[in-house]
């Protein structure tokens, strides 16, 4: 009985697929629908897409803080899925108001969804604390069912049929989500704050001591999410110029999209989240204490290795079109060392954060996110000045290399600061 996980993943799974759903497939039309429909110039768009996914992470600061002191965790995720699909809804219709309404309502529901559907579900395993890693991972399956689905359906629906039919599926998709966790919400009982004895702003030392290690880590996850974030936009104009993407079947030669060789990731996540989740419960189960800092090495080790196929492929672009091993095999090695950071991640911000603060703090791992993705963007746009495109590759070899080594240093500290007394 002691290993089974608790009924209400089951709940916040599927509402997270479908959300995560509808996000990325909105997000996979945004960009074109912007400069195809709206006709802004590329410049205009890329702003506008940068500033759409740096406040989508922004916002959950605000919705963690709400929901711990005033709404509510189940409050604030019901208020943030309905905003979302009005926010959905608003995009389907045509006109520019409409859309910038609805990309508004987007970034206010994600502020009160993502961190607070996270927390909550560390909070089902407050019993059950050992299978919090791989409960983690298992949710983020869900978000990759979901993040891989929505821009396959939502993308080619809204690219062949109509932009505004692509952003209505995704509203379905977010409307599935909320009536799922409407009806499913008796599964959620979670032990309400019992009692605070302390007063609100009080940190005691072992608090303090745990928050500086969220800090810690969430700001090596913005040097992860820095390179790996390259693959929506650098990666993909490397797969898009250099790979040879010709496949033959029955000795029909096709030519696969860039575009499909973003949905790997996602792909890559389902076959093997289920492997990572095994292996952090048998360690748990063999009583084998995986510090997080080396988890995290682990991510950096892995990103760097990624990085470092993609140099080796820039160095033989002269001699004609790559094997599609060049960008598959980062992709593999990036999608491993995603699931060392990312739900270890949220697993870890949820066993340390006091209660109290579990939502701000939750929102606050997210900003990190919307940091990174700015920064990683701006970078990529770089890559043409790199006359070797080796050398462009190489800055996130280094900086793998680099945050790999420094958390290994430090892996001791943060096991000290995250410890409790
Ligand atoms: N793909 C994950 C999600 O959508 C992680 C995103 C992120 O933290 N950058 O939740």
């Amino acid at each position: 009985m002691k290993d089974k996980h608790p009924k209400g993943i089951a709940i916040l799974f599927f509402t997270e697929m479908w959300e995560r759903f509808s996000y990325y497939g909105m997000r996979a039309l945004l960009i074109f629908y912007l400069i195809k429909h709206l006709k802004f110039s590329e410049s205009l768009a890329g702003n506008i897409y940068g500033a759409y996914t740096g406040l989508v992470y922004f916002t959950p600061l605000i919705g963690g803080y709400l929901a711990d002191n005033y709404l509510g965790y189940k409050k604030s995720i019901l208020l943030g899925g309905i905003l979302m699909c009005l926010g959905h809804l608003s995009l389907a219709l045509d006109s520019e108001t409409s859309f910038f309404l609805g990309l508004a309502l987007l970034i206010l529901g994600n502020g009160f969804f993502k961190p607070n559907i996270s927390t909550l579900l560390g909070f089902l395993y407050e019993d059950k604390k050992e299978l919090k890693d791989s409960g983690y991972t298992l949710f983020y399956m869900g978000i990759n069912i979901g993040g891989t689905f929505g821009p396959l359906l939502c993308g080619y629906i809204g690219e062949t049929y109509s932009w505004h039919l692509g952003f209505g599926l995704a509203g379905i998709g977010m409307s599935l989500g909320l009536i799922v966790f409407w009806f499913g919400q008796s599964h959620l009982a979670y032990k309400e704050k019992i009692n605070i004895q302390v007063e609100k702003s009080f940190l005691n030392p072992e608090e303090k001591n745990k928050i500086s290690a969220i800090a810690i880590l969430s700001i090596f996850t913005m040097f992860f999410w820095f390179a790996f974030e390259q693959a929506g936009s650098s990666m993909n104009l490397f797969t898009e110029k250099y790979i040879d993407r010709n496949i033959y079947i029955f000795g029909f030669q096709k030519e696969i999209p860039a575009s499909i060789f973003q949905s790997l990731n996602g792909i890559m996540i389902l076959l093997f989240a289920p492997v990572f989740a095994f292996v952090w419960n048998y360690l748990n189960q063999k009583k084998i204490n995986i510090y997080t800092a080396i988890q995290f090495f682990f991510a950096f080790f892995f990103l760097g290795i990624g990085f470092l196929i993609l140099v080796l492929g820039s160095n033989q672009i002269g001699s004609g079109k790559l094997n599609i091993f060049y960008i598959v095999l980062p992709f593999l090695f990036h999608t491993f060392g995603e699931l060392c950071i990312s739900p270890v991640g949220l697993s870890t911000v949820s066993k340390l954060a006091p209660i109290r603060f579990a939502g701000l703090l939750m929102g606050f791992w997210f900003l990190s996110n919307a940091i990174s993705h700015y920064i990683s963007g701006y970078v990529s746009g770089q890559m043409s000045q790199f006359q070797n495109l080796a050398d462009f590759f190489m800055i996130f070899v280094y900086t793998s290399l680099v945050a790999g080594i420094i958390l290994l240093l430090l892996s001791k500290k943060i096991y000290n600061l995250m410890r409790e007394r």
